[in-house]
């Protein structure tokens, strides 16, 4: 078998599922997990608490070479996030640090760090990595590259059923206004761009269940690396 072995990779836009199939698809076959859009994330509360205007590529820089950003395992596959020591796992889920994200994740010099940390966090591991660059940039040599998609409706729909569960306030215009605004910045930036590794496997999930999608992840992954479901 060629590739990296014991990486799974997993990209896609936000709302197809990546995140739930991910974790319990890391638990299934025994893997960790890495949550590669935590660190963006925490990378980006860094630079709003620095006060940093999001069209400032270098004052972003700055903020986030400064930012000391880990992720640490609490088992199950689960982890928490903390920014300079902080444990900030609830703070970068919020409405602020989502619209800000994709700018501070188009900064090179933010993409370079973070990616060097996603390789350090992963190395020598079995590993299920969650993200937008994974099977293209952070591991093009990945045993297995597994791409999610669905139609933008299909995420926002998603996504607006888990605000409202989480007891959030949402409105679907709204909420499908900004997945399309964050693909659109996703897949158009220069430096590694939301796509598709020409090796990767696509699964539309549009009409699938989770369980659905997660059936189809273990049978690729059984036919890949042979681990059993
Ligand atoms: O996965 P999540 O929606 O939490 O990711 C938040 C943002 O982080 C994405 O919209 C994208 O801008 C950025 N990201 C990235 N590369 C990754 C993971 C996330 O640019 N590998």
């Amino acid at each position: 078998m060629s590739g990296r072995p014991g990486v799974i990779a997993i990209d896609g836009p936000a709302g197809t599922g990546k995140s739930t199939v991910s974790k319990i698809l890391a638990e299934q076959v025994g893997a960790q997990y890495l949550d590669t859009g935590a660190m963006y994330r925490a990378a980006t509360l860094a630079v709003l608490e620095a006060d940093v205007p999001l069209d400032d590529s270098r004052g972003i820089e700055a903020a986030v070479a400064d930012a000391m950003i880990e992720l640490i395992p609490i088992g199950d596959g689960r982890s928490r996030v903390y920014l300079n020591g902080v444990d900030v796992s609830g703070p970068i889920r919020t409405d602020e640090v989502t619209n800000a994200v994709s700018a501070v994740s188009a900064v090179p010099a933010v993409r370079s760090k973070l990616v060097a940390l996603q390789r350090q966090h992963s190395e020598d591991a079995f590993v299920v990595v969650e993200g937008r660059d994974i099977g293209t940039v952070v591991f093009p040599d990945a045993e297995v590259k597994i791409f999610l998609t669905a139609t933008p409706e299909a995420r926002a729909q998603r996504r607006h059923a888990q605000n409202l569960a989480a007891g959030r306030d949402s409105d679907y215009d709204t909420v499908l206004a900004s997945v399309n605004r964050r693909d659109h910045l996703d897949s158009t930036r220069t430096v590694s761009p939301l796509r598709a590794a020409d090796d990767a496997v696509v699964v539309d999930t549009s009409e699938l269940s989770i369980d659905e999608v997660l059936a189809a992840l273990q049978a690729l992954v059984h036919d890949r690396i042979g681990v059993q479901r």
